[in-house]
């Protein structure tokens, strides 16, 4: 099954950009995602087609029209009823691996980029929209928020990565940061791969990394070590 994807930007040019190269690249030419660009200023109404206009109340900047918005929004539900709308906003919430699971596994995406000083309110009460945020700072447009998405969920596609890595144990995957690798050479500028790593013993290698992950977490991220500790369930699933 085709992983169907809309973007609806004013810079469609943008798309696929990285996501054509490498893996997504590959994976797009076999078909396992498709992309389609909708430009809202196609859905403009007035000659100079325009797709913003000036804050009510004042101060700097422009909105994306509500009207315009939807008109694209509608015709991109039309092609493509069953998918989610996610609208790429800073205030949104934050994107985290769990949810990139519930995406990959369904249909598609179809991702609204903002620009300027974003879009107006009234949008997301109109239509069934999801706003997702990926870090808090702020882009200058969406569309490099919808290739991190983008890039997130293809990656997770059925034979995208191959048999060998599945990506069960990855970052995030457990609610845990990964734990760290090594390769050859075996002596680097005075520094040696841990023993453990080359033992050959499975056993003691799986645990030397659940504990390096559990302690590396720990140390760097003690947002997600407090909240692996209050979980019980740490499948993938569970890894919201
Ligand atoms: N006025 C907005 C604010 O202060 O929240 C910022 C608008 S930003 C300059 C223009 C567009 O970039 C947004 O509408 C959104 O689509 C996108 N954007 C910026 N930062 C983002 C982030 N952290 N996550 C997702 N999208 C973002």
């Amino acid at each position: 099954m085709t992983f169907r994807t809309q973007i609806l930007t004013l810079y469609p040019d943008m798309f696929p950009g990285p996501l054509g190269t490498s893996l997504a690249g590959r994976a797009l030419e076999e078909g396992k995602w498709s992309l389609d660009t909708i430009n809202p200023r196609d859905f403009a109404t007035d000659r100079h087609r325009s797709v913003d206009d000036t804050p009510a109340g004042g101060g700097a900047g422009m909105v994306l029209r509500a009207d315009v918005m939807a008109s694209a929004v509608d015709h991109a539900l039309a092609q493509q009823p069953d998918a989610p709308v996610l609208a790429m906003t800073p205030r949104g919430k934050p994107l985290k691996q769990g949810r990139v699971r519930e995406l990959a596994a369904g249909p598609g995406v179809t991702i609204m980029c903002g620009r300027f000083e974003g879009f107006d309110e009234r949008i997301f009460d109109a239509r069934p929209i999801e706003e997702v945020s990926i870090g808090d700072y702020v882009l200058s447009g969406g569309e490099m928020g919808a290739l991190v998405l983008l890039d997130a969920c293809i990656r997770l596609l059925p034979g995208v990565m191959g048999a060998a890595c599945s990506g069960d144990d990855e970052s995030f995957e457990t609610g845990l940061l990964e734990y760290p690798h090594y390769t050859r050479p075996q002596k680097w500028e005075g520094r040696i791969i841990p023993e453990v790593l080359r033992s050959g013993d499975h056993a003691k290698i799986d645990a030397w990394r659940q504990q390096r992950a559990a302690e590396d977490t720990r140390l760097r991220r003690p947002d997600l070590w407090e909240r692996h500790r209050d979980v019980p369930d740490q499948s993938p699933s569970g890894a919201q």
